[in-house]
């Protein structure tokens, strides 16, 4: 068999995302901006590009571009000017869109991107060429089974949402990295509380340019760009089998053209779905209906002094503040909302690591099991302190406790209360105890001869039948203390 064609050439992306910035209304109206409401519910005459409506900066659309610029180190400019960008689209009733041309609101920044995903693994820094703020388009639904066949329907909801493009240099170069920088984008974007970064309801959205050059040299290849890939499993899926056309190619003896592509997840290939439009086919101009958009350099710096302590930050400190392991420490640090529900929770607790299991073994599955993000989750930290030091004080049992976080996380609750209205309490009875421990002897003699010939392990066994025999509300101290007597010689 011959090797790959692909395994000659080094695969060069830059990868361009488009953020929705966390605002009320649009970039350029008052109509609100909300996902799901009806189609064309969401409009004002600017949005339709009615004759004599004049757009009007919205000033949180602004701090929100300022706050990313900062976040991910790029140069933020006191100013920045608004052009038109002329195409046609049944979506784009204007028949142009306004963006940041030739003087974006940041410029020259980079993030760190984890390589492999090893939590040990090196670092590598990508840059950012530029952040520029555009509206977005509307959009339009082909659907036969909402349109009919053959039509075409237009939701301008859309139309004017405030965007953020963000460009990155071409330095990744593998699929995986395209990966890492995109999650590491998207918790950027988060911590800010810029974008809510989610790319299944559309408001992350990435496009892709790959090329290829022969390994070991310099200069870059023609690229394509691959268009609305709407998953992190899609970008680099489709990366690589883009990578994979383009090998076939130029092994071919053949060129590549620049064009945009479209990827088929189906079928895992990506075809072309035109030539690339150049620049100077938009007939960019600075829009006349906006003055250029100037920034006070104090006001940029009140925003710095603003950006939250982010991930990378977080988990070091919770490593040396807490002693934490690196891993614990990563999984509390990588969304901030969990980031801070730990640290209120041991601020009422105490023991960070105690706390740190519960919340990555009991929380996080509960979240999982309900779907719900921590930010939607009813516990409050004061509960969950409370739930562990019923656990704490022998009060109830870790089991007991363990069952009632599913039930707290969905619809809040007073744990102290749970445990008596459920009759949770621990069992340390001392005569109910000794029942349950003769029983469980009587019914496994042989591990009484195992014990007592040193092999302890069997205790662990011994426990969790006590435990299972009162329904986990032993109390699992005093277990231990009279299974310790019985087995004595
Ligand atoms: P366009 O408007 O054509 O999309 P942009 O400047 O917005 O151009 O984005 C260009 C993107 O393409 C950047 O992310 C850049 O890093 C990337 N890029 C440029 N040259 C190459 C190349 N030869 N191979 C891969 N990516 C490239
Ligand atoms: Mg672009």
């Amino acid at each position: 068999m011959s090797e790959s064609p692909l395994s000659r050439y080094e695969i060069v992306i830059g990868l361009e995302v488009h953020a929705q910035l966390r605002t009320e209304s649009k970039l350029f109206s008052p109509a609100p901006v909300s996902f799901g409401d009806d189609p064309n519910h969401n409009v004002e005459p600017v949005c339709l590009a009615l004759p004599g409506v004049l757009p009007v900066l919205n000033r949180r659309a602004v701090e929100c571009a300022i706050i990313a610029g900062l976040a991910t180190h790029c140069t933020v400019h006191t100013r920045s000017v608004f052009a038109r960008k002329h195409y046609f689209y049944p979506d784009l009733p204007k028949g142009y869109q306004i963006s940041q041309y030739e003087h974006p609101i940041a410029t020259g920044g980079w993030i760190d991107i984890q390589l492999d995903g090893d939590i040990k693994g090196a670092t590598k820094r990508i840059g950012l060429t530029r952040i520029h703020m555009e509206e977005d388009a509307g959009k339009s639904i082909h659907d036969d089974a909402v349109a009919g066949s053959d039509a075409t329907l237009v939701d301008l909801n859309r139309a004017g949402v405030p965007l953020v493009e963000i460009v990155s240099e071409p330095d990744l170069r593998t699929p995986a990295e395209a990966g890492a920088y995109l999650r590491t984008l998207r918790s950027i974007l988060r911590y800010i509380d810029v974008s809510d970064a989610d790319m299944e309801k559309g408001n992350f959205r990435c496009d892709a340019n790959v090329s290829l050059r022969p390994s070991g040299r310099e200069e870059f290849g023609t690229r394509t760009e691959l268009k609305n890939l709407n998953s992190f499993r899609f970008v680099e899926a489709a990366i690589l089998a883009e990578a994979r056309r383009q090998a076939e190619i130029l092994a071919d003896g053949g060129e590549i053209q620049q064009a945009t592509m479209a990827y088929d997840a189906a079928t895992d290939r990506t075809r072309v779905l035109r030539l690339k439009e150049d620049a100077h086919d938009y007939r960019y101009f600075p829009d006349p209906d906006l003055i250029p958009l100037e920034v006070d350099a104090g006001e940029i710096e009140v925003l710095r002094k603003g950006l939250p302590e982010f991930a990378d930050e977080k988990c070091r400190r919770f490593q040396t503040q807490y002693g934490l392991s690196e891993y614990d420490a990563l999984q509390l640090s990588e969304d901030r909302v969990l980031g801070e529900f730990f640290e209120a929770v041991v601020e009422n607790h105490g023991t960070a690591k105690t706390v740190a299991n519960w919340v990555l073994r009991d929380v996080l599955k509960a979240l999982g099991e309900l779907q719900l993000e921590i930010a939607d989750a009813k516990l409050t930290p004061e509960a969950f302190a409370q739930l562990l030091e019923l656990v704490d004080s022998g009060k109830t049992t870790a089991k007991s406790a363990q069952g009632l976080v599913s039930e707290l996380v969905r619809d809040g609750g007073n744990p102290a209360a749970l445990v008596s209205e459920r009759g949770l309490e621990a069992v340390s009875d001392a005569g109910v105890l000794s029942a349950a421990v003769d029983e469980v002897l009587a019914e496994h003699p042989e591990n009484i001869e195992k014990y007592r010939a040193g092999e302890t392990k069997v205790l662990n066994f011994l426990m969790g039948q006590v435990m299972r025999r009162t329904e986990g509300k032993a109390e699992p101290n005093a277990v231990r203390e009279l299974l310790a007597e019985r087995l004595k010689v």
